[in-house]
């Protein structure tokens, strides 16, 4: 792939919620790009349009106007089994929540993407070791979801994101569950797989303290984005 060439980007997208006579905007002709091996940050109160706007990256909901283009290709003029594709081979997703499942250890959860790709037993056991590996977190692999800190747990999720190899990794809120040493941690290794893997990550946030660790902040507001580096982060929940 082109170097250059964008990864992701949303163009003018705008997408309006109905809800009764009500119209509510959830987000307003927003443009973003996101480059490869790029660690975008986008920071905004509750209620500005942050899960909104990664939903629709991920093709899990459609623009009201505009369009988002994933490798240069028109998400809006894919059928639902392209966007299916892309969801399974080409993001992987990270939750406020964690969203382990409680029965299943740490490597169980991480190697399930592999298992509904349907991967080899061989190959899901070598490649879910190196992703628990990455986030260091081999040692506690036989450890379900409980057994872990919510930091941990978080990292677990992460490992189970970048298992199927995702050039783009989409974290709505990661740290919102976390204190603040494993909000760092978090980032951390956002940006240190980004350095040492090249794959890009997208992550919404609320809290300032992180954005240090990202090559470049967006603040969202009522629905629209803005370039935030210029005035510095001076952003407050
Ligand atoms: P954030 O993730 O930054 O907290 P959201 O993207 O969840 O913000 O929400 C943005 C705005 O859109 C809010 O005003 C929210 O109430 C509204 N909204 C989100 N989802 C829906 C929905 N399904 N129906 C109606 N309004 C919604
Ligand atoms: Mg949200």
């Amino acid at each position: 792939m082109n170097r250059y060439q964008r990864l992701t980007a949303a163009i003018d997208v705008t997408r309006t919620y109905r809800l009764g006579s009500e119209e509510i905007t959830a987000l307003r002709g927003v443009n973003l790009t996101v480059l490869p091996g790029q660690f975008v940050a986008i920071v905004g109160r509750s209620g500005s349009g942050k899960t909104t706007l990664l939903n629709i990256l991920a093709g899990l909901d459609r623009p009201t106007s505009g369009d988002v283009l994933f490798e240069e290709r028109s998400v809006m003029a894919m059928g639902e089994r392209e966007l299916l594709e892309i969801r399974r081979h080409k993001l992987g997703f990270v939750f406020q929540s964690f969203g382990l499942l409680p029965l299943l250890s740490a490597l169980e959860n991480v190697e399930l993407p592999l298992r509904i790709a349907g991967v080899k037993a061989r190959e899901r056991a070598v490649r879910a070791r190196e992703a628990l590996e990455i986030v260091g977190l081999w040692a506690r692999a036989r450890h379900r979801p409980y057994e872990l800190s919510g930091g941990e747990q978080q990292r677990v999720a992460i490992a189970r994101a970048i298992v199927n190899n995702p050039p783009l990794l989409l974290a709505d809120e990661p740290t919102g569950e976390l204190d603040s040493v494993n909000a760092r941690a978090i980032f951390g290794l956002f940006k240190e797989m980004v350095q040492e893997r090249g794959i890009s990550v997208l992550a919404a946030t609320h809290d300032s303290a992180l954005l240090e660790m990202a090559d470049e902040v967006k603040e969202i507001r009522d629905g629209v984005l803005h370039d935030q580096a210029a005035q510095g982060l001076r952003f407050r929940d």
